[in-house]
């Protein structure tokens, strides 16, 4: 890896990329190929799980949920080793590396289940292969994917104005690189073969660690261990501190490979590490600070605590929303034919789109003193992805063929990603704003935590869905089941959200002047 001169740090400082310094190029590039490779991979997982390995909906459903809450839980562990040893251009390179290797390990599927009589055979060695690789990338995206974010914080100063802008920037590049992802694996996967579609996704990995390691040199020194004479330091398993750290990374790769094969015990991990995390700042609030603090404390976890609700509901994209619009759906848009897998698209596209304009209206609306408080916000998120599917629920009630318009996925959809609008920007900067500036990285990781919660709530919510019969059309969708559950999850969000409209007075009580 390259170590960093003076001249490479002034050179890094005069060069700009809209406006912005230059590294932001290199790590909106990395980003976007991250997740181009990330949603890629996720966008074809549920129908390949289910048409190629011919799992049913339920166990297809609990493998995504176990992966996704996995995900979401590891950048507490990269974001850590981070901070205290790595320094961010490290872990985000080894995160790199270990996604390449899933994603190409993922290239590899072996031979299609098939039956034999009632009974369903697949070949394990390759089942565990997949496993293992799903494991790198959880372990890949822990190391990488809350990092990147804290460089992009800290290409600027303090009071830098660009600083917002930059995240904008840098949010367009998850964007793009989802969307032309789910367009082209999506294609690749569902009608080349699966195999060649998650090639695809690992090549787009492999430029994004390409692209990481010769633009690092544009971070300006940013992103650099806290104390590298300490990461040379031997441990006491006798290398190096920074070799045991990327040893320690396999290390959890491993424990991930066994969490795949107990997909029901995710929720546990997942919910276990929650309440601890609830608990340990609890404490913290009650030992350390004074009331202001303290108050703000207890309204961020409370908003924490809520999200995973939001997320149970928005990631069933790639699951039962995935399957339903495989078997449900008439996929043409004004003659234009769309696979199930691309369907996710949208979500990516709508964010392009509305992103900026959501951007301007929360400024227009300040400037009338009528933006709604954070804590609102996160009550109309609720309420509009509640609403979202229950009238879903509902349009799709209307019509039992199983080519039912396509207007209603664009529905969903927009509900979802409005609903994104309201609650994910805004959490992110809550969290930095509601928390003492010393426990700011613990809460950041709380606030996965709970987005991993939500994630794995997601699965097996899409798992109750259909059955565990294995076969051919073992990714078939119980219909009423299916509607039932769309309208309780919505209306149980949306009384969420009405809940948290009442408190709203109380929250913005607790948040002492901050918005
Ligand atoms: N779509 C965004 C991303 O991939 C946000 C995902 C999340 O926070 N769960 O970065």
């Amino acid at each position: 890896m390259s170590e960093f001169t003076d001249e490479m740090y002034a050179g890094s400082q005069k060069r700009n990329f809209m406006g912005h310094p230059v590294g932001l190029s290199v790590l909106f590039l990395t980003e976007m190929w991250e997740r181009f490779s990330y949603y890629g991979m996720r966008t074809i997982l549920i129908l390949y799980l289910t048409k190629y390995h011919l799992f049913g909906v339920e166990k297809a459903s609990m493998i995504y949920g176990a992966y996704a809450g996995l995900v979401y839980m590891m950048p507490i562990i990269g974001g850590y080793m981070a901070d205290r040893y790595l320094g961010s251009r490290k872990a985000v390179t080894y995160g790199a590396i270990l996604l390449v290797l899933g994603h190409g390990l993922m290239a590899f599927h072996g031979p299609a289940a098939y039956m034999s009589g009632d009974i369903v055979v697949r070949d394990e060695f390759y089942i565990n292969i997949f496993f293992l690789a799903l494991a790198l990338i959880i372990g890949g995206v822990g190391f990488l994917k809350a990092n990147i974010s804290s460089v992009v914080g800290a290409l600027y100063g303090p009071n830098d104005p660009r600083r917002d802008g930059g995240f904008s920037i840098f949010y367009m590049g998850i964007n793009l690189g989802s969307f032309v992802s789910m367009l082209l694996v999506g294609y690749v996967g569902e009608v080349h073969g699966w195999n060649y579609g998650f090639s695809i996704a690992g090549i787009g990995m492999l430029f994004g660690l390409l692209i990481f390691l010769w633009g690092q040199r544009f971070l300006g020194g940013r992103a650099e261990p806290p104390a590298p004479e300490v990461l040379k330091e031997k441990s006491p398993i006798g290398l190096n501190k920074e070799n045991t750290i990327y040893l320690f990374g396999l290390g959890l790769v491993g424990v991930n490979w066994i969490m795949m094969q107990y997909d029901q015990m995710v929720i546990q991990l997942v919910g276990v590490s929650g309440i601890l995390m609830i608990g340990l700042v609890l404490f913290y609030a009650f030992t350390k600070c004074e009331k202001v603090d303290r108050d703000r404390l207890f309204v961020a976890l409370f908003l924490i605590a809520v999200q995973s609700v939001f997320w149970a509901l928005f990631e069933q994209q790639a699951a039962s929303l995935t399957l339903l619009a495989d078997q449900q759906f008439d996929l043409s848009f004004f003659g234009i034919g769309i696979l199930a897998s691309q369907v996710q698209m949208m979500n990516a596209l709508f964010i392009i789109v509305f992103a900026p304009v959501m951007a301007w209206l929360w400024v227009a609306l300040a400037r009338r003193k009528w933006e709604p408080s954070t804590p609102a916000k996160f009550g109309y998120s609720l309420l509009l992805i509640g609403a979202g599917y229950i009238v879903f629920a509902w349009g799709m009630g209307l019509d039992d063929s199983t080519s039912k318009s396509f207007m209603w996925l664009v529905f969903i959809y927009f509900m979802l990603t409005l609903a994104e609008l309201f609650l994910s920007p805004v959490g992110l900067s809550m969290v930095t704003k509601l928390s003492v500036p010393k426990i700011v990285g613990m809460m950041m990781g709380t606030w996965f935590l709970f987005t991993a919660l939500g994630n794995n709530v997601a699965g097996w919510i899409s798992s109750l869905m259909g059955s565990n019969e294995e076969g051919v059309a073992s990714g078939t969708l119980d219909m009423a089941a299916t509607m039932d559950l769309y309208t309780l999850i919505g209306l149980g969000s949306a009384g969420v959200g009405i809940f948290i409209l009442i408190l709203t007075p109380l929250l913005k009580k607790g948040m002492h002047g901050v918005h």
